[in-house]
């Protein structure tokens, strides 16, 4: 499928004559087309809630569009909870799953009331160590270990990761749990990361719905939620087929209807901590084409760089670029997109073809709603890019401010030396 910017050429004008590249655009029609469309999926769930995963986008204009349709947040820092705070989202309406969890956090968690997703059994003396009790409603992250495979693809290998607890310590961590006061009880799994299939939802809800029912018959625990956590993707590459929500969710109510409503567990809430799937497509990385290299390839040098989008250098992961106004135009130059760090991999995109660029092109790099801007980082002393906001009526907002020298300076004890500098300046 052609993959097409959700903002024309014009409107970027428009918002550049006001907001200097390097920015994040985001598409507020789009993230409430697809909130509705995710609510509409799990309709058939009264119990159900999505917890955005704070971490993906953690902007509170956007966080707060997402909660207009009931979503809470999932946040796993002390931040990530101040953040919640600071927009009235609390008690129960925060998820907290964070792993290797310094104690003042489960204070912090326990204080607005949140839920706490223990990623540990060790965690549950640790917690209790923290903040004097237990909490009534209480849930733990699962890891079954091994490989997680679709069919003949490997999907992910959690039997690598740090995170979860084993089938064994989950039945135990249930009972001292119970034993210590815990009356509400949920699991809570994370198995693949941007799976582009509408299985993986399924496949996993089946693992720990069978997995509730025996944990609930043996322990006797009231299992009340279970949490099918993030990692349903987004087609980053034009060739991808996009997930359909609409299949997934009921994808998982035929699980649920085979697996909890015969075992009397007709009444679990399903819930699910998106992130990607959320604001992913919603986001956009304008950039200008500010040099151009001839050299033993054809560079783009343009004024973003991997601090505003650290996939690619991270991951090698593909983001599609559009250059504005040339949507249209044959696609037969190659170039590598780069950025202005010391870092050779500093690259949106190598080998790619794409339309000529002229110094001075807009470029849209698609896809960076979710862990876009919010995996920046302040290399070569690099400045975050601002945020702003496409309205439904065209119109756009400022929802956050680019860095400047002062704020990366503010850390440092000589700073009055640089305020009088700025002063000067
Ligand atoms: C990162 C994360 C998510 C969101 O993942 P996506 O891939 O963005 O959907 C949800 N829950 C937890 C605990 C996470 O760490």
């Amino acid at each position: 499928m052609k993959k097409q910017p959700f903002v024309t050429k014009e409107k970027l004008e428009e918002i550049t004559a006001q907001y200097p590249t390097p920015f994040h655009l985001y598409d507020e029609k789009g993230m409430r087309e697809n909130v509705k469309a995710l609510k509409e999926a799990f309709s058939w769930n009264p119990g159900f809630r999505e917890y955005f995963a704070v971490k993906a986008c953690p902007n509170p204009r956007l966080i707060q569009i997402l909660m207009e349709y009931g979503c809470g947040c999932d946040c796993s820092s002390l931040t990530e909870l101040m953040l919640a705070h600071a927009i009235d989202c609390k008690g129960e309406n925060i998820m907290f799953s964070s792993n290797a969890t310094p104690a003042e956090e489960f204070v912090y968690a326990d204080e607005l009331g949140a839920v706490i997703n223990l990623d540990d059994i060790t965690h549950i003396e640790f917690l209790e160590q923290a903040i004097g009790h237990i909490p009534e409603t209480i849930s733990c992250r699962f890891n079954p270990g091994g490989l997680f495979q679709i069919s003949n693809d490997i999907m992910d290998n959690p039997g690598d990761a740090k995170y979860g607890m084993t089938e064994e310590q989950l039945f135990e961590a249930f009972r001292i749990l119970k034993e210590k006061g815990a009356k509400r009880f949920g699991i809570h799994a994370f198995l693949a990361s941007n799976t582009v299939t509408n299985e993986y939802y399924p496949m996993l809800a089946k693992i720990l719905f069978e997995l509730a029912v025996r944990l609930e018959k043996e322990t006797g625990a009231d299992i009340c939620f279970i949490n099918l956590s993030g990692g349903i993707g987004i087609p980053y590459r034009p060739e991808q087929e996009p997930n359909d929500i609409r299949v997934i969710g009921e994808g998982v109510r035929q699980v649920y209807e085979e697996v909890l409503t015969p075992a009397g567990m007709g009444d679990v809430a399903i819930f699910t901590e998106l992130g990607r799937f959320m604001t992913g497509p919603y986001g956009c990385l304008v950039t200008k084409a500010i040099h151009e290299k001839h050299t033993y390839k054809e560079y783009i040098g343009c004024d973003a760089c991997a601090v505003n989008l650290m996939r690619p250098a991270m991951y090698g992961a593909y983001h599609h670029i559009t250059v504005a106004g040339k949507e249209e135009a044959v696609c037969d130059h190659k170039y590598d997109i780069t950025g202005s760090l010391c870092e050779n991999n500093d690259k949106f995109a190598i080998d790619r073809m794409l339309p000529e660029i002229q110094r001075g092109d807009l470029l849209v790099i698609h896809d960076t709603g979710a862990h876009g801007y919010a995996m920046g980082y302040n290399y070569n002393g690099k400045l975050k890019s601002a945020e702003i906001l496409l309205k439904e009526d065209g119109s756009f907002e400022l929802i956050r401010r680019a860095e400047t020298p002062e704020d990366y300076f503010a850390t440092l004890d000589c700073f009055p030396v640089y305020e009088k500098m700025f002063k000067k300046m």
